[in-house]
């Protein structure tokens, strides 16, 4: 696990209880992601909208979708019965900036009943220029940005259309505009002091090569940890037919961009409602419709 050293003290306390973000307290602690975000702005290609977001989740597993208040009350009754839960997300299921309303009333709500947990939220990044200054605000300090192509001509073939600002955009039109968000976004981010971690999902013959380019773009934007997460076609997507991408390539492309910037090695591409540590997946245990009068 790595300090930047620009990051504060009190960031820094937090990021010690964060499972995610620190190799050591990743058996220690745990997550609950909280699924109150289920609309997307833009199509990924590798993505199937049935299912969870790819951002932080496994394809091919639903989630149930809580409104603010629901998740609130979902959060009081898991805390009373795991241990170390020190960490909400909101992973979707679709992006959290595009039900940034939802996302943000339930992060009040918790902070409101435990002001000590270490908030963090992923996303595409398509709405971080409207939203960012108020994440600040609000004292989130942990954001993920799936960003998988810097050219628009790769981006093309990843993303097949973004909505933004009441328009639909296709081709490089859309990728131009979603890099553009990105980018300013995170910069914005890492220089308000927010620990910005960026995964890519990589693709065999259309950002495979280009991934280390991202990784050292994203390194001079003041990004400290990198996620190359491999493609798992989802059935129904448009990669449906593409190749898995296997661990080996993965962890061969990770060792060569560990010299540009830290590598995450224990992602568990969690579903959009995970509970537990790590490497446990406590989500069915607590599914709100199994609820037996606890709040
Ligand atoms: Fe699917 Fe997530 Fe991409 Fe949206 S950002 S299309 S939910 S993978
Ligand atoms: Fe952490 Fe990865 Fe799971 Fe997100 S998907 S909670 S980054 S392990």
């Amino acid at each position: 696990c790595v300090c930047p050293g620009s990051i504060s003290q009190s960031v820094w306390e937090k990021t010690q209880r964060h499972p995610c973000y620190s190799a050591e307290a990743h058996s220690k602690y745990a997550r609950i992601h909280l699924p109150v975000a289920p609309r997307c702005n833009i199509q990924c290609n590798y993505c199937n909208r049935k299912f969870d977001c790819v951002n932080e989740s496994r394809p091919g597993v639903t989630s149930e979708v809580l409104t603010p208040e629901l998740a609130r009350e979902k959060f009081v009754w898991v805390r009373e019965k795991v241990e170390d839960l020190s960490v909400v997300g909101i992973a979707g299921p679709g992006d959290a900036l595009a039900d940034w309303q939802a996302t943000k009333q339930t992060i009040k709500a918790i902070q409101a009943i435990a002001p000590e947990v270490v908030f963090c939220l992923s996303t595409n990044g398509l709405r971080l220029p409207d939203y960012a200054a108020e994440m600040v605000e609000l004292g989130i300090h942990h954001v993920t940005v799936t960003l998988n192509a810097l050219d628009s001509e790769i981006g093309a073939k990843i993303y097949q259309f973004i909505t933004y600002q009441g328009r639909r955009y296709e081709g490089k039109a859309a990728a131009e505009i979603l890099l553009q968000n990105q980018l300013a976004g995170i910069r914005y981010l890492t220089g308000h002091g927010i620990l910005v971690k960026v995964n890519m999902v990589m693709i065999k013959g259309i950002n495979d090569h280009h991934i280390p380019e991202v990784v050292k773009k994203v390194k001079e934007l003041g990004v400290f940890v990198t996620n190359i997460m491999p493609l798992i076609p989802a059935t129904g997507s448009n990669f449906e037919n593409f190749p898995q991408t296997s661990m080996k390539e993965v962890n061969e492309l990770r060792n060569l961009c560990q010299l540009d910037l830290p590598q995450m090695r224990h992602c568990q591409q969690c579903r959009a409602d995970a509970i537990g540590r790590l490497h446990e997946d406590r989500s069915q245990e607590f599914r709100m419709a199994n609820r037996t009068g606890e709040t």
